[in-house]
């Protein structure tokens, strides 16, 4: 039959809308969404029908109006397996929330709750007050505010305690965490002036003495989170920094960027000097993230002097910074956690992640190698191997926590095929990121609680060479 004739076989959108294979899509999308998926699908039906082929049914086209509507819908920010080794992911989102955080978040979410109201008194109350005694409880600290992120707690405070004034900071402190934040730049933005002492390798105490003056207005320590400087080096610690301080009437800010609650070492990992630590040893003021080692969500917290949160607090700047209930319900309920070190972790994901034992893992590699052979359907070597995990987000850089995975190697060598197979990884429907190293993909299971759904999601694994290893 001539592709002319044909074409007039092909239903029309309002007869389709019409039909009862579409009736049902309609109630599930709405019919402005049905009508659009249903015209794309016809356009692309008009030209393979031109091209030889045959009318579909109307089933069918439905079918594909479906499927694209879903695809369409589909969000972007999709849940995936971080099987990359990194605990801590800023690019996968960090910390994963403990249950007790996901319930409360949700709770605020569906109800109105008492966010500014003071239910005692029945007046308006502050934003604050839900969390200033718990982190005063947790760090030592007299006073407390949580903003968006700790860019903008360190932001907020050297613009509250310092603008249009001098801060300075080491030259072996002024980082660059990865995106935007470098230290000089976000000084730069808060309208403090950046007086840089010491070298890269070693700053003195002298060098913080001889360039106080009376244009200072602080003193700023920075976590170098993300790199060590190691060998010939020296740094000013935050006791004998804040004394030094304190001498002249400046306070002392840290930034301790992961900033951790609990002794690390209780759970078999290398010591990070703790917020309470911090406080003890003098620092005015504290700052650090949510989603790192705290292992909350999005947050900055500060913590400090009463005096300088009271100025941080009514710096208008914090309107602009502040969170919102969901995030501070959800730090609240991580926050309370802390209460019970034995229980800890256990209850906060980070940490669970963080101290499964190597052998654990192991077993889990052993486990579920042949289903990952045979779901790569022999294209791929697969072994069980030892690595080793980082922490990430900035904590403890040169630390890794032994750890074991799969090793997928292509079996003819080819790095297109291993490329191919980490994309085929990451078009499942649930995604599974790992990272490729010396010529395998190494999938690190230390973050894989959910066997079961890993393996269900392997099933869709859909490699375009069909296995073929050439
Ligand atoms: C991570 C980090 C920051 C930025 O914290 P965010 O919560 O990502 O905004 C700032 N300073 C230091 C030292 C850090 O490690």
């Amino acid at each position: 039959m001539d592709a002319d004739i044909r074409l007039r076989d092909i239903p029309s959108v309002d007869e389709l809308l019409r039909s009862a294979a579409v009736v049902e899509a309609i109630e599930c999308f709405g019919r402005p969404a049905v009508a659009g998926a249903l015209r794309g699908v016809l356009t692309r039906i008009r030209n393979t029908v031109r091209a030889g082929a045959d009318v579909p049914s109307s089933d069918a086209i439905a079918t594909a109006a479906v499927a694209a509507i879903e695809a369409d819908n589909r969000s972007t920010l999709r849940p995936l397996f971080n099987l990359t080794g990194t605990v801590l992911h800023t690019n996968l989102g960090r910390a994963l929330l403990a249950q007790a955080a996901i319930d409360a978040a949700t709770a605020s979410m569906r109800e109105a709750v008492a966010l500014e109201f003071d239910l005692e008194s029945g007046k308006r109350g502050e934003r604050d007050d839900h969390l200033r005694a718990l982190i005063c409880e947790l760090t030592g600290a007299a006073d407390a505010t949580v903003v968006n992120n700790n860019a903008a707690a360190v932001l907020l405070t050297l613009n509250s305690l310092a603008a249009g004034r001098e801060a300075i900071v080491s030259r072996g402190e002024l980082i660059e965490i990865g995106g935007a934040f470098r230290m000089p730049d976000i000084m730069q933005c808060s309208g403090v002036r950046l007086v840089e002492v010491g070298t890269t390798n070693r700053t003195h105490a002298r060098d913080y003495r001889d360039a106080i003056g009376p244009e200072t207005g602080l003193i700023l320590k920075v976590h170098t989170s993300n790199y060590r400087i190691e060998g010939f080096t020296k740094e000013v610690g935050v006791r004998e920094l804040a004394a030094i301080a304190h001498e002249r009437g400046l306070p002392l800010i840290n930034d301790l960027g992961s900033g951790t609650l609990t002794d690390l070492d209780r759970f078999g990992l290398a010591h990070e000097p703790t917020v309470a630590e911090a406080v003890a040893d003098g620092a005015d003021i504290v700052t650090f993230s949510g989603d790192k080692l705290l292992g909350g969500p999005q947050a900055g917290v500060i913590v400090g002097r009463g005096d300088l949160l009271e100025r941080i607090n009514t710096n208008p700047m914090k309107r602009a910074l502040r969170v919102d209930k969901i995030r501070l319900a959800a730090l609240t309920a991580t926050l309370t956690l802390y209460r019970d070190p034995d229980r800890l972790s256990e209850r906060l994901p980070t940490l669970r992640l963080l101290t499964r034992s190597q052998a654990e893992v192991r077993q889990q590699a052993e486990r579920l190698s042949h289903l990952v052979g045979r779901a790569v359907n022999g294209a791929f070597k697969v072994s069980v191997i030892d690595c080793g995990s980082q922490i990430g987000s900035g904590a403890l850089p040169l630390v890794t926590v032994p750890s074991a995975g799969l090793a997928l190697a292509s079996s003819s060598g080819s790095g297109r095929m291993l490329a191919e197979l980490a994309a085929a990884l990451r078009r499942l429907p649930m995604p599974v990121i790992g990272r490729i190293e010396r010529g395998s993909l190494i999938l690190d299971l230390r973050c894989l609680e959910d066997e079961e759904g890993f393996i269900a999601h392997l099933s869709h694994l859909d490699l375009p060479t069909g296995g073929s290893s050439s």
